[in-house]
């Protein structure tokens, strides 16, 4: 377990206590954390020496370190990081026209099984901490000149390894760290998380008053097809899923996302697209269709371009919003947990 403890857990507010009790002038919290939010370790921090000694003696100095940065031809960058521990988890950053889009991590590994997913392969290893999460962004953002008055990391999606929701407390405190004014500050509108539909989970995040864009991976139309790669469907039912998505939309006026990841033979004929209109039709929500991103130790293959597009047109035929995601980055190893699944073949080979 943790030895040392992660500074960038902190809220401002908590922060300021800490300094205070160390006997330090209020100004120097400030110091402080605007170092953390650019993205610093403690040792680079301009404080003085007698501060950064007494809370590198508690605390981790640079929580996620950036070990390795592979650049694709599309201009979308993924990253490995370092932590403390020796574990490494993944990011990406995406470049689109309205900003860059990060794509951070929640767990070291994940035990959620999906059938098609690269990060649950190993299971989970551990929990993240709000700062571990928080630090994903603020050194990337960092690695891009960026500060929390001009950021360059400027939207967040909750998709990379884990599943934030099965990692709730410290999902919501990297949440409310994230759209902190005093940090950051990325809003929760630019934020999108993603489950595989922990139910309850998704009533109590309704509830907690920072409303992102709640993003379900659906994947199926039937709660039978979905057990077939996703086992958390033989707990929570399609139904209830859409009912939690609906008071979701009735607490934070946000309108919901579907993720469907395109699977030749499995999700992705006429039929799917007729289940999928009979439950979606008339809810305010989106689909995202996505081809397969295939994982080498997995049998499961995409489809065509031309198979994707043509259920697309199913879908808005039927009155269905949706869209078919641009596979970007596939030269780097695209989809969740491969990266990071490589990188441990690799070191196991060793
Ligand atoms: N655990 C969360 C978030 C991580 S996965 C979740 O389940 O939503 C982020 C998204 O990528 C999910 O929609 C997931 O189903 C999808 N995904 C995972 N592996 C994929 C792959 N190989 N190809 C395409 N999409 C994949």
């Amino acid at each position: 377990m943790l030895e040392k403890k992660i500074l960038q857990d902190l809220s401002y507010t908590q922060l300021s206590s800490l300094v205070e009790s160390l006997g330090e002038k209020k100004f120097r919290a400030e110091q402080l954390y605007t170092g953390l939010m650019q993205g610093k370790p403690i040792s680079k921090i301009n404080v003085p020496k007698q501060l950064k000694d007494r809370l590198l003696s508690e605390y981790v100095d640079e929580p996620v370190k950036i070990i390795k940065t592979f650049k694709s031809t599309d201009g979308t960058e993924k990253y490995l990081f370092g932590l403390y521990d020796g574990n490494v988890i993944e990011g990406v950053l995406m470049k689109y026209k309205y900003g860059n889009t990060q794509c951070v991590s929640t767990q070291v590994g994940c035990r959620m099984g999906c059938k098609f997913c690269a990060s649950t392969l190993g299971g989970l290893v551990r929990n993240l901490t709000s700062g571990e999460i928080l630090s994903q962004v603020l050194v990337v953002n960092a690695l891009h000149g960026g500060s929390t008055q001009k950021r360059e990391v400027t939207n967040l999606v909750l998709m990379g390894s884990g599943e934030p929701l099965d990692n709730y407390d410290e999902t919501l405190k990297f949440l409310q760290n994230v759209t902190a004014p005093q940090g950051i500050n990325i809003s929760a509108r630019n934020i999108s998380l993603s489950t595989c539909g922990i139910v309850p989970k998704i009533y109590q995040l309704a509830d907690a008053e920072i409303p992102v864009n709640l993003t379900i991976s659906l994947h199926q139309t039937t709660d039978e097809g979905r057990a077939r790669t996703m086992p958390i469907a033989k707990k929570y039912t399609i139904s209830e899923i859409l009912k939690a998505c609906e008071y979701y939309f009735e607490k934070t006026g946000r309108r919901y996302i579907f993720e469907y990841s395109l699977i030749s033979g499995e999700n992705c004929d006429a039929e799917h697209a007729e289940g999928l209109i009979k439950l979606l039709s008339g809810r305010p929500c989106h689909v995202n269709l996505i081809r397969l991103n295939e994982v080498k130790e997995r049998s499961l293959k995409s489809t065509t371009q031309k198979q994707a597009y043509t259920f697309l047109g199913l879908l808005e035929r039927g009155g269905l919003s949706a869209t078919l995601r641009r596979q970007i980055g596939s030269d780097i190893g695209g989809a969740c947990g491969q990266l990071r699944a490589s990188y441990l073949d690799d070191n196991n080979q060793e």
